[in-house]
């Protein structure tokens, strides 16, 4: 039996991972974490009957406890539940669906807890991979990729036999906005930036795609994940999203994954590596596939890529910055509070006022997230 835990399991991953839990009968979800949807969230204990469920709001979570009072599940809040969830003491693997850098405590906690991990929380490898690869070494647990750009880079390194990898050429659809310059973003409403070409997913992470942050944060990601420097990894623009990364490696040879954009597939490879399953849904008809089209990123009218490989490269707690700076920004956009072009110019600005620290502890992390958040509150 494998024993699963999700960290955010109300969300596009967190959903699309119980699909997938559902569909093998050698799965087990002993844990549940969610924000507030604690409609779907009750659903879910009653189907999955989890030992331990959490809910961030306090209140909320006195709600859930009463609606599921007649069943054997310990319900949690706030940080504390989410530990809670992320140490289950059955669990085997714990999956990171949560959005944000609130991902951090909890997965540090799940890997000294002797978890293997399966990584959708980018931002928590972004803003403190420096501390968590070791860690993950040390505890000689897993890390997974469920990202689908880092499945593949995964899945090109299998059988390679620790062959060194020359670059990864990181592959992006480009957006909603492809092709356009700032000047026709200017009025670009949040409905706009919601609308992505081929994939469907949370919000945050919708409007990352659309600015080309995402893609910035995923080199962050990749760096990590595979022990590379920043400009060892390329990023290809590739509009139909049907290979989704490749590995170049020292003697020339380009390894590419391909497959229909759906994210049960890298879930369901995170869950049971090294094992392939069947799977169910759409497949590649290459007799229908007329072509597949390759472009540079446009690194001027989407500085958000620009800034996060400056990031990258800096180091130290200027991730964390890039990384919050956007965080709260894509909020202040989602509640139009800001115009879209201002998510861009609110990380440049946060990322230039910042003086940097290296090699940050989980609180410089935290004290500089916090630092950002003041900084963007006092000036937007
Ligand atoms: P989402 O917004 O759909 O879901 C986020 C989940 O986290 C929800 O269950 C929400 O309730 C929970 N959550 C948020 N704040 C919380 C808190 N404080 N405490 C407890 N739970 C909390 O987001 P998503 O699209 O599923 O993305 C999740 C992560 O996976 C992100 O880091 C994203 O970058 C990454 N990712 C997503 C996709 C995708 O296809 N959706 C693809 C690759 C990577
Ligand atoms: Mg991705």
């Amino acid at each position: 039996m494998r024993r699963i835990a999700v960290l955010g399991s109300t969300g596009s991953i967190g959903t699309q991972t119980l699909e997938v839990v559902e569909n093998h009968p050698d799965m087990e979800i002993t844990a549940l974490a969610a924000g507030s949807n604690i409609r779907l969230l009750e659903e879910q204990i009653r189907r999955f009957r989890p030992k331990v469920a959490a809910v961030w709001s306090e209140e909320r979570a006195e709600e859930l406890k009463a609606r599921v009072a007649d069943l054997d599940v310990r319900v949690e809040a706030g940080m504390d539940g989410l530990i809670a969830v992320a140490t289950e003491a059955s669990a085997q693997v714990v999956v990171t669906a949560v959005v944000g850098m609130i991902g951090i405590r909890p997965t540090i906690a799940a890997i000294q807890a002797g978890k293997d991990i399966a990584l959708a929380n980018k931002e928590t490898l972004v803003t403190a991979g420096h501390l968590i690869i070791p860690m993950v070494r040390e505890r000689g647990v897993r890390l997974l990729p469920v990202d689908s750009e880092h499945s593949a880079i995964f899945q090109c390194l299998n059988g390679e036999h620790g062959n060194r990898i020359h670059k990864i050429l990181l592959t992006a659809s480009g957006g909603p906005f492809r092709g356009k310059t700032r000047e026709e973003m200017k009025n670009i409403q949040v409905e706009d930036a919601l609308k992505h070409p081929n994939w469907s997913m949370g919000q945050k992470i919708t409007i990352d795609s659309s600015t080309m942050v995402n893609k910035g944060l995923e080199v962050m990601e990749a760096r990590w994940l595979f022990g590379v420097e920043m400009d060892q990894v390329q990023v290809v623009v590739q509009p139909q999203s049907i290979i989704h990364s490749m590995v170049e490696f020292e003697d020339g040879a380009v390894m590419a994954q391909l497959g229909t954009p759906d994210m049960k597939l890298p879930i369901q490879y995170a869950l049971c590596w090294p094992e392939r399953r069947p799977m169910g849904g759409e497949r590649l008809d290459f007799w229908k596939l007329a072509e597949i089209r390759f472009e540079k990123p446009d690194f001027d009218n989407f500085p958000g890529l620009s800034l996060a490989y400056e990031a990258g490269r800096t180091g130290g707690s200027l991730p964390t910055v890039f990384n919050a700076a956007n965080e709260r920004a894509v909020s202040m956009f989602l509640n139009r509070k800001i115009g879209y072009l201002t998510i861009t110019d609110i990380i440049e600005s946060a990322m230039r006022r910042h003086t940097v620290i290296p090699n940050p502890s989980v609180e410089q992390i935290l004290e500089a997230e916090r630092d950002t958040y003041d900084y963007i509150e006092s000036r937007w």
